[in-house]
């Protein structure tokens, strides 16, 4: 589990690990971090976790 979100592991992610974040609509940032929301699990970008 140690950085998990960091090096080449994102790369076998969808968009290597980036896309927009649902909360912010941030575009290209890394979305990676699971936060609950009423709408379920979302993955959100480090700022909004
Ligand atoms: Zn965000």
């Amino acid at each position: 589990m140690a950085k998990k979100n960091r090096g080449k592991g994102l790369w076998n992610l969808e968009s290597r690990g980036r896309g927009t974040c649902p909360i912010c609509k941030t575009t290209r940032v890394k979305v990676l971090y699971d936060t609950v929301t009423e709408n379920g699990t979302v993955k959100v970008c480090k700022k909004c976790k």
